[in-house]
């Protein structure tokens, strides 16, 4: 429900948004949310059009499943090929891997892949189908992987040998510093994600800001919260005196979940990880602790994902010998927005997607096409 209250102080924040931009003395201003649910939220309020001329709203790599790799789809296929099961969330489905391949598609030629709202359903198949082998996509950042490290925790308790996790974890604050050193994309501030935050704390930012003093605000998903983000942020860039600020302190605590962290500890180390259209980012994953391995499908099952290195890959589905040039990279970091890419709209649209952004309910193109889908302000 919108109350005329609710109405009154969204039109005092965009006033201010305005008032703050029109301060600055920069040209453009660049500011970029880190989180799928934000871009979705941001498109769907129509908060992009209703900013002023001199700002840019960025969409950067905060969709999980839009930055997971071909590679570790395929390697998904493989398994599910050699006769293991695979579980997923809904949205892995429709990603085209190499050759256009799709979890969807193989499931249609009759392999046992399911679909799940949460681990825990595929802690009751492993259970219920103790003759049948069970791989869990487990892909996501800070928000998910405390759900994903509980299930592993259930199935040692009820000593299950059967699920196994195909592991590609992400971590954000390692993706903010490569994104806010990058000199073409010019950055001057960030909406950190809200849901990552509740498992973060803001001390899980700490050593990020410390590093590279950033105006940031952690905000919330509702239309105020964005715009009280953005105008904080603004206020940040024209007083030239950079905070970590928290606009979501209604969830959002300084040390964030301690019982998920503790679980993070206990069971994974940090380690380097592939990010689709970026590359490897130092320290930006996790894997499984020695004592954990068996939970580990690679290990299991004698795997390894090699990622092609990026100047040989297809920025679309970071695969050799493709090279359809498509958007996606661009889109991922930001440089880009969805209606620049030719495909857009025409040869990649939700029924036919060519790029992961445009299948997740959380991918920018999918909020662009959903919501601008003529390039400006259609609503
Ligand atoms: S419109 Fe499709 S091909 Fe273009 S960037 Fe988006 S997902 Fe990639």
């Amino acid at each position: 429900v919108i109350t005329a209250k609710m109405k009154d102080v969204a039109v005092y924040l965009r006033r201010n948004i305005k008032e703050l931009a029109k301060q600055t003395d920069k040209e453009v201003i660049r500011i970029m949310e880190v989180c799928g649910t934000h871009t979705m939220a941001i498109h769907q309020f129509g908060i992009d059009t209703v900013m002023p001329a001199n700002l840019r709203l960025l969409s950067g790599p905060g969709c999980p499943v839009c930055v997971t790799g071909s590679e570790y789809l395929n390697a998904a296929m493989n398994l599910a090929v050699k006769k293991h099961v695979i579980v997923t969330f809904g949205d892995m489905m429709k990603v085209p891997a190499q050759e256009g391949r799709t979890l969807a598609s193989l499931r249609a030629e009759g392999y046992d892949i399911r679909t799940c709202y949460s681990p825990i359903d595929a802690l009751r198949y492993a259970e219920t189908e103790k003759e049948k082998s069970f791989i869990f996509l487990a892909v996501g950042f800070e928000t998910t992987i405390p759900t994903i490290l509980t299930m592993l925790e259930l199935a040692q308790q009820k000593q299950l040998d059967n699920l196994k996790v195909l592991l590609d974890f992400k971590r954000v604050p390692p993706a903010l510093e490569l994104l806010v050193s990058d000199p073409e994309l010019k950055i001057d501030g960030f909406l950190l994600p809200g849901h990552a935050s509740i498992i973060l704390g803001e001390d899980g930012y700490a050593d990020f800001f410390s590093s590279h003093p950033t105006p940031c605000a952690i905000t919330g998903f509702e239309a105020l919260d964005i715009l009280s983000g953005i105008e904080s942020v603004l206020k940040q860039i024209v007083t030239k005196d950079p905070k970590l600020d928290n606009q979501y302190k209604r969830v959002v605590s300084k040390t964030g979940n301690v019982k998920a962290k503790i679980l993070i500890e206990q069971y994974l180390e940090v380690s380097d990880a592939h990010w689709r259209g970026i590359g490897i980012i130092p320290d930006s994953g996790y894997r499984l602790k020695n004592q954990y391995q068996r939970f580990d499908a690679q290990t299991a099952f004698g795997i390894s994902i090699t990622h092609a290195k990026d100047e040989e890959s297809c920025p679309t589905c970071s695969s050799t010998g493709c090279n359809e040039g498509h958007f996606c990279a661009n889109i991922l970091k930001g440089l880009n927005t969805p209606p620049e890419c030719p495909d857009f709209g025409k040869y990649c649209n939700p029924m036919n997607p060519k790029g992961p952004m445009m299948v997740s309910s959380e991918g920018s193109c999918a909020a662009w096409f959903k919501y601008n889908r003529r390039g400006g302000n259609d609503r």
